[in-house]
């Protein structure tokens, strides 16, 4: 701790630049709401956020043109954050005239390494679920030359992506990362491995409906569609809303949005056994 301390303190701010494509902004939302740092800490104080089409002051030729002199400045020293999914077909979702792909080759060709930020970015996300109209893609199947960290959720842990900076900040590399590029620290585990309800799944104790007496009881939610079993992310360690729930804590059960293909998988309230056996 003492030594992230000390590189927030004294090393450069990292310079941050952040496209988004085929999104909803609710990933930026939720890093702003980021709870590890007060926003205006992480845009002020703790990042140097050179480009972010939602935050930034300028707006069309002068940001345009604000991302270019960024790009030539920190020339192999940026962090490139992108939110949203890809086409690249080109037809979909241009900035300023240009295509997605077209932008996030420039931007990707120079950046010290790329963050796909949210599920959108890591997996293609809701853009991409059947039947894929725009033809959307994961940035991974784009950037194939540089590492690209996977931060998925919808929307993932502002913190999580924060600590991400920090980490390469500190110890001037990337945290470990798992066969799908996901900061394992994070993403090592299965909601499922560290739920509170657990104790109450090895029973064999579930609730059968909604806020019913059992669930309010802490009663395991895996009739009720929980996908918490098959689901990495850190939402019952670090939370939500400062640390005062997770949607299993508020008697909703997982849907999985971490991982890739979520919202094709079923219905989000059936029971996994169901869904994973393929009875509809
Ligand atoms: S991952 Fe979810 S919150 Fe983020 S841009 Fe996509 S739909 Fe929005
Ligand atoms: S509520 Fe979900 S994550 Fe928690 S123990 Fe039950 S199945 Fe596992």
């Amino acid at each position: 701790m003492p030594k992230v301390v000390k590189a927030l303190e004294t090393k450069p701010k990292p310079v941050v630049i952040w496209l988004e494509f085929q999104d909803c902004a609710g990933c930026s939302e939720s890093f702003i709401r980021s709870t590890s740092l007060l926003p205006t800490e992480v845009l002020l104080e703790f990042i140097s956020l050179e480009y972010h089409e939602t935050l930034m002051a300028p707006s069309g030729d002068y940001a345009e043109e604000s991302k270019r002199e960024a790009i030539e400045k920190y020339k192999g020293k940026y962090i490139l954050v992108v939110e949203g999914s890809v086409t690249p077909n080109g037809v979909y979702c241009t900035v300023g005239g240009r295509s997605n792909y077209e932008l996030l080759k420039e931007a990707a060709e120079n950046a010290a390494f790329v963050v796909s930020v949210g599920s959108c970015a890591s997996w293609g996300g809701i853009p991409k679920a059947s039947p894929n109209p725009t033809g959307a893609v994961p940035v991974y199947e784009v950037i194939k030359d540089k590492t690209v960290v996977n931060v998925p959720g919808c929307p993932p842990i502002g913190d999580v992506l924060v600590a991400t900076i920090v980490h390469y900040l500190a110890l001037g590399k990337l945290p470990p990362l798992d066969g799908l590029g996901r900061p394992k620290t994070f993403y090592g585990e299965t909601i499922h491995d560290r739920c509170y309800r657990r104790a109450f799944y090895n029973a064999g104790k579930f609730a059968e409906s909604f806020d019913d007496e059992k669930a309010r009881k802490g009663y395991c939610l895996y009739k009720l569609g929980c996908k918490g079993p098959i689901t990495r992310n850190a939402c019952p360690t670090i939370r939500w809303n400062g640390s005062l729930s997770f949607p299993i804590q508020s008697g909703h059960p997982c849907f999985g949005c971490s991982e890739p293909d979520f919202w094709d998988r079923g219905f989000i309230y059936k029971p996994l056994s169901v869904v994973e056996e393929g009875i509809s």
